[in-house]
């Protein structure tokens, strides 16, 4: 038959995201791309614990209906979580989700008519961008650089209009520059969002993954009126698969996105609830994630020492502070989708993220994020020196 699909459904393709996790699941293929967090520093047995003993203990809640927003406890440890981070907020001011990314979903689909403008950083989250398109929105990208979004081209942004929706930015280690918006620009941004009446969407899975240096306060720490929307997750701090993040806004945003919640999923799973409620109660999640800090912290050093060594010196790369992420930029011209299809695949079996899209308006071919968290520090010496040489081929 013919499928009367959708007309949003154009904007819903095989996204790279997908092929990318295809290929970081291909076990010959050497994977920088995949942000995939260090599987050996899940706490497997800390859950498996928690698991069988919240069965066993109150299985009958655990494996029932709960209330839609989650369970109290556990939105009540995060807002406390979130108030030692500077954010003023109470149990009710959570929102816990499937993960950060059903934030991204439901704050498209509460905010935006297709047309409508959303900002964000250039280049951005690519699963933001795949969140939003069902959305149909239009893009004003904003320029970055090594202190975040550049809030003086977030000014001729907003002078220029339309009128956006909503920004959207990822201010800590971001994914996939790695780069961390810095405090005035922060403010500023946040003067700016006043000035012209925008709503924030700040986005901060990394967050707590910081190496070294002072953490900027949270844009919703600084938000004096209501017009942030903070994400977080469990992802990068516990584990992906059980699929929790949240998000803290004002009564009203959050009754809204609540509502849109219980009408896409009705909840977030009881049993995963209850099994990471009692870990924040039982066990340390600050030294756990202190752990993940530092074997992070010695594979971004080694990666960059390698990458340090060993690449052509033309091409750029950051060094972030903290978070899954290097960014690197290559001559002009340098086309990093071909060189990785071409050279990369088949002579050394080694993936990285072309940049390509990460930029919501106009690609740009000459980046790759290279992440350091999945990979041993020997399989990172070895791939990025093979990389090294490659690139010191192609490039001279
Ligand atoms: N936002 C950003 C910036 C991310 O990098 C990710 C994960 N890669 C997410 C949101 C979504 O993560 P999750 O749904 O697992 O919480």
């Amino acid at each position: 038959m013919t499928f009367q699909f959708a007309s949003r459904m154009q904007h819903v393709g095989p996204s790279a995201i997908r092929e990318l996790l295809r290929l970081g699941a291909d076990p010959d293929v050497i994977s920088f791309g995949g942000g995939y967090p260090d599987a050996s520093l899940f706490p497997t047995d800390a859950l498996s614990r928690l698991f069988r003993d919240v069965l066993e203990a109150r299985g009958a809640t655990a494996l029932q209906y709960t209330v839609s927003n989650g369970i109290a406890p556990l939105r009540a440890q995060i807002a406390a979580r979130a108030r030692r981070d500077g954010i003023a907020c109470d149990a009710d001011q959570v929102l816990i989700l499937n993960g950060g990314q059903q934030g991204l979903d439901l704050v498209a689909k509460m905010m935006l008519d297709p047309g409508d403008v959303v900002i964000t950083e250039d280049p951005t989250f690519l699963g933001a961008l795949v969140a939003f398109a069902p959305y149909e929105p239009r893009y004003r990208a904003v320029r970055m650089d090594d202190q975040g979004m550049d809030t003086d081209d977030l000014l001729r942004v907003l002078q220029a209009g339309p009128r956006a929706k909503f920004l959207y930015t990822v201010p800590d280690f971001q994914n996939p520059t790695g780069v961390t918006m810095s405090l005035p620009r922060r403010r500023r941004l946040l003067e700016l969002a006043r000035e012209f009446d925008l709503l924030v969407l700040e986005d901060t899975p990394y967050r707590a993954l910081r190496f070294e240096g002072e953490a900027p306060p949270t844009l919703k720490s600084l938000d004096t009126d209501g017009r942030v929307i903070h994400l977080g997750s469990f992802s990068k701090l516990l584990a992906p698969g059980l699929r929790l993040g949240w998000a803290i806004a004002g009564d009203e945003l959050i009754q809204r996105l609540g509502l849109l919640k219980l009408a896409g999923d009705t909840q977030c799973g009881t049993l995963a609830m209850e099994v990471v409620s009692r870990f924040l109660d039982g066990y340390d999640l600050d030294a756990h994630v202190e752990r993940i800090r530092r074997t992070y912290r010695r594979k971004r050093d080694v990666m960059l020492r390698t990458i340090e060594a060993c690449f052509p010196p033309h091409i750029a790369f950051t060094r972030p502070q903290g978070g899954m992420f290097t960014w690197l930029t290559f001559p002009a011209g340098f086309d990093a989708a071909r060189f990785m299809a071409e050279t990369m695949l088949p002579r050394a079996k080694l993936a990285y993220v072309p940049g390509e899209s990460f930029f919501p308006v106009a690609g740009r071919a000459n980046h790759a994020r290279i992440s350091y968290s999945t990979q041993d520090e020997d399989t990172i010496v070895r791939g990025m020196t093979l990389l090294g040489g490659m690139l010191t081929e192609a490039l001279g």
